[in-house]
């Protein structure tokens, strides 16, 4: 009998059966499970907030918040998402280097927790925004602080950065909050990297941003009533790396949580978690087309690649690593080939797999993507030779919900417009 990977009992020839292929499945049992394996654990005044850049899908952010997670946008579509989902506004903090104008506006009038300004300039607008609307702009500063984190997959401080303000430059702003009548500058968010997979390095930031925040409520003549002391929390994907143990996590930041709170019982305490709770959930299942051998390799060519799962992929990386892969419809079969595994795309840049150990693979296969309910189709070239958004399906409590359609031609080209020889745009000059 063959053994076939399976979400919550339903196995996955079935998902692609009833969907098609290529599918992102997310899990709703390991989501549940990556956030009470944290929050059960974690200090209780230590807030969880979702960052919806890592999944955007409003089905995920609706579930993660049933759970008890709060919402960090970056965008008014996450915004949107998150209000939608029912997150309320008092959950919802907004950050982002390049916020129009709009977004801004939107912060303001949908009453969100704290806006985390990156600049001074950003500073000013939101002070007028709020000087027209009549209200007072709750205010966060993004501060890019001296020192920059250790063994992180991609470090943000530390180092010239479009991110946050630089501390140094903060902590001669000493006339801010007189500056800004408008904006109660009530909080401080640092953001140290991400895919950090060393419990020690997540403590050691956090005493240091909570430090850092102290300080510059003192020098500001702050009263601080929120600290973001980001995240980062990585999940492992490669060979030789190791998840975090979120017991160990947690014995070395309680005590210092802990220690911060008694000082200020009053102060939100927020960390931004996207890839750690989502990550795990994901699969994405792509259908083998073809196989065929290249001078001696084996290729299977699939219907799914780099415009749903760049991070797979592993564009922008130094050296080519594979995700966790498998054939998921025959998952008792021993890998004992070798086999390249590509997309549809015209670029041999659109290989998801290198040598990957697996069973003899066939058309009509499934092949599975673990780990990858993070940065898929969000962070991917979706619009690449037109294929579109893929369908995503959450599986919770035993049903399936398709939570988001694959892109029809007809989706992909609505907003396109053939253009007519004969007519011109009213604001051309006539001729
Ligand atoms: C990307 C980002 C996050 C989420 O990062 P993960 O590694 O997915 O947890 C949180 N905060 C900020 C400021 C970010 O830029």
């Amino acid at each position: 009998m063959t053994v076939e990977f399976q979400v919550q009992g339903v196995r996955v020839s079935e998902l692609a059966r009833r969907y098609g292929t290529p599918l992102f499945v997310y899990d709703g049992t390991v989501l549940r499970d990556r956030f009470h394996g944290l929050r059960d654990r974690l200090h209780p005044a230590m807030e969880i907030f979702y960052s919806l850049k890592a999944n955007p899908n409003i089905s995920i952010c609706a579930l993660l918040h049933s759970f008890g997670a709060r919402a960090e946008v970056s965008s008014l579509v996450e915004l949107t998402t998150a209000l939608r989902a029912g997150v309320p506004p008092q959950q919802v903090i907004f950050l982002g280097p390049g916020k129009s104008r709009q977004e801004l506006a939107a912060c303001l009038d949908t009453g969100i927790h704290a806006v985390v300004c990156e600049s001074i300039p950003e500073v000013a607008l939101v002070d007028e925004l709020a000087r027209e609307r009549g209200v007072r702009a709750q205010v966060a500063l993004r501060v890019n602080p001296r020192f920059a984190v250790k063994r992180s997959g991609l470090a943000m401080g530390g180092k010239p950065r479009q991110f946050g303000i630089d501390e140094e430059e903060l902590f001669g702003q000493t006339d801010l909050v007189k500056r800004f009548p408008d904006v109660d500058v009530m909080g401080v968010q640092v953001y140290m990297g991400t895919r950090i997979l060393h419990e020690a390095v997540i403590v050691e930031n956090t005493t240091r941003i909570l430090d850092l925040a102290e300080r510059l409520a003192a020098a500001l003549h702050l009263e601080l009533r929120m600290v973001d002391v980001g995240g980062g929390l990585g999940v492992s994907y490669f060979d030789g790396e190791s998840d975090l143990d979120a017991q160990v996590l947690t014995d070395g930041l309680n005590p210092v949580i802990e220690d911060f709170t008694a000082r200020h019982p009053g102060t939100r305490l927020i960390m931004e978690l996207g890839r750690y709770l989502t990550a795990e959930a994901g699969t994405y299942v792509m259908g083998v087309r073809y196989t065929k051998t290249s001078m001696g390799e084996r290729f299977a060519v699939a219907d799914g690649g780099t415009h749903h799962h760049m991070a797979a992929v592993g564009i922008g990386s130094f050296v080519k690593r594979n995700f966790p892969m498998a054939v998921l419809n025959r998952l008792d079969e021993l890998p004992t080939e070798e086999w390249n595994i590509t997309g549809p795309l015209c670029t041999p840049g659109d290989t998801i797999g290198k040598k990957v150990p697996l069973p003899p693979v066939r058309p009509g296969d499934l092949i599975g993507v673990h780990r990858s309910g993070a940065y898929g189709p969000t962070a991917s070239p979706g619009l690449f030779l037109s294929h579109g958004y893929p369908a995503e399906v959450l599986v919770h409590e035993g049903r399936c919900h398709l939570v988001r359609e694959r892109d029809s031609p007809d989706d992909l080209l609505q907003r396109q417009r053939l253009y007519d020889p004969t007519a011109h745009d009213a604001a051309d000059v006539p001729h």
